[in-house]
């Protein structure tokens, strides 16, 4: 579903953050595994068109077969794009519903009653139906992933990247969490970046190793960890 070929980035003080990365990443849950500094967010943060690489392409297969261009069309990417970035802020002042409600606003959900649909489904589908009226200052960090997740879930996209998503959470938001991403993962490409084993050994199928800039080995979480 997505192609990415020989990417590459050096950032202004001579990092080299992405080093030929070359990656097929297909519908389902794919893990990222890497420690901190392996390029992950550089790498996820281009897929979501807010940076530029030096080299390389990617393409994004649209739902009625088309190739997008993910360097450059990036319209096109956006529209097809859920993007659960590391440290997303919340408005926490605002409930969770009125917060979708204006972001599907932005979206374009102009029908009140389609939008009203969409915001409940995925209040329901992200388990905040019951406090959907509490504002988002008083979620905990568990919640406020999951409402993350609704966010990025908005404009039914083909490719969800989520990055570091667990930091932080406890061992049950932590399978909460984590089982949502699975649900989802049914219908799209989920890209899940993470420092943590466990995340992508318990539910990714298929998964890469990053390193350095690199990609080490891709393949199937027990061929690749016993690979190491
Ligand atoms: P560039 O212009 O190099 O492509 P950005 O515009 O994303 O990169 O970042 C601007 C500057 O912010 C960088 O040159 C760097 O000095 C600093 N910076 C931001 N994040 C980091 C980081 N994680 N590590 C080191 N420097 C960073
Ligand atoms: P990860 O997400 O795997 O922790 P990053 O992509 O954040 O890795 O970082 C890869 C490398 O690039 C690190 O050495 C980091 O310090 C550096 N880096 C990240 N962002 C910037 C930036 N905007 N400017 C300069 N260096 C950066």
């Amino acid at each position: 579903m997505l192609a990415i070929r020989n990417l590459g980035k050096t950032y202004a003080n001579g990092v080299h953050a992405l080093n030929d990365v070359t990656l097929d990443i297909p519908r389902g849950m794919f893990g990222l595994l890497g420690p901190n500094g392996a390029g992950k967010s550089s790498l996820m943060r281009t897929l979501a068109t807010l940076q530029e690489a030096d080299s390389g392409s990617a393409t994004l297969e649209g739902a009625n077969g088309e190739i997008i261009d993910v360097l450059r069309d990036k319209d096109a990417v956006r529209r097809r794009l859920g993007y659960l970035p590391q440290d997303f802020g919340v408005y926490p002042k605002v409930s969770a519903e009125d917060m979708l409600t204006h972001f599907a606003v932005l979206k374009g959900l102009i029908d009140r009653k389609q939008r009203r649909e969409v915001v409940d489904g995925l209040l329901q589908q992200v388990n905040l139906w019951d406090v959907r009226k509490r504002k988002l200052g008083t979620y905990s960090g568990g919640m406020r992933q999951r409402f993350g997740v609704a966010q990025a879930l908005l404009g039914n996209p083909r490719l969800v990247i989520v990055d570091e998503p667990t930091a932080g959470l406890d061992p049950e938001e932590r399978n909460r969490f984590l089982n949502l991403l699975a649900e989802i993962g049914e219908n799209v490409a989920v890209i899940l970046s993470t420092h943590i084993v466990e995340d992508v050994t318990d539910l990714c199928p298929t998964m890469a190793i990053m390193n350095k800039g690199q990609v080490l080995l891709t393949g199937k979480p027990s061929d690749a960890i016993a690979a190491l």
